[in-house]
């Protein structure tokens, strides 16, 4: 088919619709004439052959204004020109620009550190314009400062009245207003100057109600804002003063005691020596003279004090000389009363110890016995005693010596002393006889002792010029509370020490 045919057809096809033949009817028409014939007409392809050349975006909104006519893409052409008109935009954009210049130039005087920082960025990249990835880059920024922005700080000062967060000027006139702006901390340190100013300077002495005003302040600062704070106040430093002005003329008075006192004993000094009284006397003399307006020799009179002078310096150098063979005197009786002291302590002790085996002797046992009897009897703190007396010691002294037999005693002391506690008292009651007091220790404790130091005496080598001599020891042990008294109880130990012997010896008697 040809062109030509196509027209006849649309023209046939116009006149049976009855339709006007206006250019658009019958471009609509021939086209589909075209199309029935399967001819492709450029002029047919409608606006398609201009969206064709059209970028993405503006593709996009023809779609969303559902353009279909070439005449409608006119339309929408123009008025999308319309709105993009260059001068109208630039104009906007440099007073939105301005605006943000403003808001940044006032962010950055506010008082927050972050937000300054932003501001002082947004401000330099205005002046640069930078490009959209610097401005994402800020908006953000900005986003994130609003995330961790945060004035909860704000309600702290809620306890000195309300808080609006949205007018912080009006809160703070609010907070002047109530006068309570002063924080805590800062009255401590205001009532810590107050109470110190309240203590007095001189006298020793503190008033009663400066304590207690200084206590209550302490406890509560604010206290200070009261007018009855006020008047304690003004009592206490008053107060304050008076004790300060008590104590100044008391120690005034105690000076001019002293200085009578002084100067009495100076005129004492000088009368006492008869050259300066009489010349004391010419230069009182002279200075009557002077008074009555006499002719006066000044030389004479300077002569006559320096001759009171020296014979002073004469009569006190005299006295320090005197002073000082004193001191001598003492520091030399000082040193004999401290010898003499430790004669005695050295005597005290000997008397109490025995000279063999430096345990106590007898005497010390029995002054520790009374001592311990004494406690029983008041505080029924009962005690242990122990009676030790070595096995066949006679045959030690026959079979090597009586100096072997000393060492063994010597030997047997030690072990005595190791075994015991501190607190016990262990001494020789005689010959090879010894006592152990032993105190907190009840009869099985006692006995656990003894059979301690039995064990050990009987394991120890006793030796004497290289030999080995055998020692064995027999115990008898009692408790004070067992007993009626004091020398029932030490008989008790012996009466069990006995048993012992006649047991076969080397034991603890009751086992
Ligand atoms: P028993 O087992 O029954 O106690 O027998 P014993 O030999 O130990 O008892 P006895 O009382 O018969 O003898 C005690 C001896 O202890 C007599 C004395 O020679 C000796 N003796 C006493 N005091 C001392 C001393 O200070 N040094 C020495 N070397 N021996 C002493
Ligand atoms: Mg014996
Ligand atoms: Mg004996």
């Amino acid at each position: 088919m040809t062109i030509n045919q196509i027209v006849r057809n649309t023209v046939e096809r116009l006149k049976a619709e009855g339709k006007v033949w206006t250019p658009d009817a019958y471009t609509e028409t021939f086209c589909s004439e075209a199309k029935k014939a399967g001819f492709s007409v450029e002029d047919c392809s409608g606006i398609d052959r201009y969206l064709n050349s059209m970028d993405k975006k503006t593709l996009e909104e023809v779609k969303q204004y559902r353009v279909r006519t070439t005449a409608e893409l006119i339309r929408f052409l123009i008025s999308r020109l319309a709105r993009m008109n260059p001068s109208e935009a630039s104009i906007l954009v440099e007073s939105l620009s301005n605006l943000a210049k403003k808001m940044a130039e006032s962010i950055d005087v506010l008082h927050n550190p972050d937000a300054s920082a932003l501001a002082k960025k947004t401000l330099a990249l205005l002046e640069e314009r930078g490009g959209p990835t610097q401005i994402e880059l800020l908006k953000q920024a900005w986003i994130n400062f609003l995330g961790i922005y945060d004035d909860s700080f704000l309600m702290k000062l809620s306890h000195f009245g309300s808080v609006d967060t949205s007018n912080l000027r009006s809160t703070i006139e609010s907070l002047k207003l109530q006068g309570t702006a002063v924080a805590e901390a800062d009255y401590s340190k205001i009532i810590q100057l107050i109470v110190s100013s309240l203590v007095p300077s001189i006298s020793p002495k503190m008033d009663d109600a400066t304590m207690v005003l200084s206590q209550k302040l302490h406890e509560n600062p604010a206290y200070i804002n009261t007018e009855a704070c006020e008047k304690e106040l003004k009592t206490a430093i008053a107060m304050r003063i008076a004790l300060d002005k008590q104590s100044v003329e008391e120690m005034v008075s105690v000076l001019d005691a002293l200085l009578e006192k002084l100067s009495s004993q100076l005129i004492e000094l000088i009368e006492r020596s008869e050259n300066s009284s009489s010349e004391i006397r010419e230069v009182k003399r002279d200075l009557e003279a002077l008074e009555n307006n006499k002719p006066t020799d000044f030389k004479t009179a300077h002569k006559r004090l320096y001759t009171i002078a020296s014979t002073l310096e004469e009569k006190v150098a005299v006295l320090s000389q005197d002073l000082k063979a004193h001191n001598e005197k003492v520091t030399d009786m000082g040193k004999k009363i401290a010898a003499l002291e430790s004669e005695l302590a050295v005597a005290t002790q000997a008397s109490r110890e025995d000279f063999l085996t430096k345990l106590f002797n007898k005497r010390a046992i029995e002054e520790y016995l009374n001592l311990k009897e004494a406690e029983y009897e008041r505080h029924a703190h009962s005690f242990c005693i122990a009676m030790l007396d070595l096995d066949h010691f006679k045959s030690v002294n026959d079979t090597y010596g009586h100096e072997a037999g000393d060492a063994v005693l010597i030997a047997f002391a030690k072990i005595l002393k190791l075994e015991a506690r501190t607190s016990d008292i262990v001494g020789r009651f005689g010959g090879e006889e010894f006592l152990a007091i032993l105190g907190d220790t009840d009869l099985a404790g006692a006995k656990v002792f003894c059979e301690k130091v039995r064990a050990h005496v009987e394991q120890a080598h006793f030796m004497y010029q290289g030999q080995r001599i055998a020692v064995s020891v027999s115990i008898g042990v009692a408790e004070r509370e067992g007993y009626p008294s004091l020398k029932a109880l030490i008989n008790g130990a012996d009466e069990r020490l006995y048993d012992a012997k006649r047991k076969g010896r080397n034991r603890v008697e009751p086992a």
